[in-house]
């Protein structure tokens, strides 16, 4: 730390993204991207938008949030785009949530909404979930703070019901509610259809996942058109050109092709099936997963061993140094071929581990 920095973050723990190693070929499964490439209208937009970067990108996103609009069955002006829907959450953050309206989610969530609140000075709970990693809607009806829950949530993979996110809406009239999406689009169902019911709802979503775009930072917001103007006021008071114009096209272009994305997801999906089937049949605790992840345990190895070891062989997974989570280890799926890899190598190792 220099002595210039600022008091104000001499605590701050920033967020340890996956790692994105640079130096060889793995096979990634460790950062919940996609393993299928953008669909082919996106290379083209991208293309012919090059041609155009010496120009400030639309503020507006008048295109991208008409598609949006169109594919979701929303007013334009009820979506706002981020750079990511980390950008998103922490302009929600920032806006919703003060000493007044304190934050709450779940112990075991999205790594970054303690940095964020703490980013903020923003006071935060953190409510343990149940002993099998579910969450118990009871906790958070009627809290009275600014609610935060990523459903499906991660890195479990647990999905609530959309009657229990409309009870935790329905019970905080007073208070924004964030339902955060991101993996919504693998088998959950979005709350985007209680909005027109509840002006203290937020739904956040991203291109990262579903939609292939990770490397392009893509998120939007769902909410009330007040809701939806107060982000704006930060957007405009940080960065009004939060979406540059490549991602621009490329997320126009996307959404003409959704049924190319949806299409993958219903792949994953399969995938997904078949992992975890086989992964059960190795023994191992398999939670049971609404994303494009698998969260799972083994009765026989450490979650960092076999993270270190299916490292050594070139697959790469999500492992966290924290309590309740040391023995399990996160792994996106990818391609058939790609879980068919991951089953063989684990199953070498658990055979060369066995007593
Ligand atoms: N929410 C959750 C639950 C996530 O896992 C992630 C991905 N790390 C994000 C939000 C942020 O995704 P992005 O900024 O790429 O849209």
């Amino acid at each position: 730390m220099s002595r210039f920095f600022s008091a104000r973050y001499a605590n701050l723990t920033p967020y340890t993204p996956g790692e994105q190693p640079q130096n060889r070929r793995y096979i990634k499964l460790n950062t919940n991207e996609s393993p299928f490439p953008p669909s082919p209208g996106v290379a083209k937009a991208v293309e012919a938008e090059s041609r155009k970067l010496e120009l400030y990108s639309n503020p507006e996103c008048v295109k991208l949030r008409a598609g949006m609009a169109e594919v979701y069955g929303l007013d334009p002006d009820q979506i706002v785009m981020g750079n990511g829907s980390d950008e998103v959450l922490n302009f929600a953050f920032m806006a919703f949530a003060d000493e007044e309206h304190p934050l709450a989610f779940a112990d075991i969530t999205y790594g970054f909404y303690p940095v964020f609140a703490q980013v903020n000075r923003i006071p935060f709970t953190e409510i343990p979930l149940k002993e099998d990693f579910s969450l118990d809607p009871a906790d958070y009806v009627g809290v009275h703070k600014t609610v935060v829950i990523a459903n499906p949530n991660a890195p479990t993979g647990l999905y609530l019901p959309l009657e229990d996110i409309e009870r935790i809406v329905k019970r905080n009239p007073d208070n924004v509610v964030i339902v955060d999406e991101a993996y919504v689009d693998f088998g959950g169902e979005s709350a985007v259809t209680l909005l027109d019911r509840y002006e203290n709802l937020l739904v956040v979503g991203t291109f990262s996942k579903s939609r292939s775009m990770a490397g392009a930072r893509l998120g939007f917001g769902f909410g009330s058109k007040k809701l939806i103007a107060d982000l704006n006021t930060l957007r405009y008071s940080t960065n009004p050109y939060n979406i540059n114009r490549l991602t621009d096209a490329a997320g126009v272009a996307a959404l003409e092709e959704n049924g190319y994305y949806m299409d993958n997801c219903k792949i994953i999906i399969e995938n997904r099936a078949w992992t975890t089937e086989q992964l059960r049949a190795l023994g191992f605790c398999v939670l049971d997963s609404r994303t494009n992840f698998v969260f799972a345990e083994s009765p026989q190895i450490g979650g960092k061993e076999l993270y270190l070891k299916l490292k050594e062989r070139g697959i790469l997974v999500r492992h966290f140094d924290k309590d309740r989570l040391r023995n399990f280890n996160r792994i996106t799926i990818g391609t058939k071929e790609q879980m068919q890899t991951l089953i063989e190598t684990i199953t070498e190792i658990t055979e060369a581990t066995k007593p």
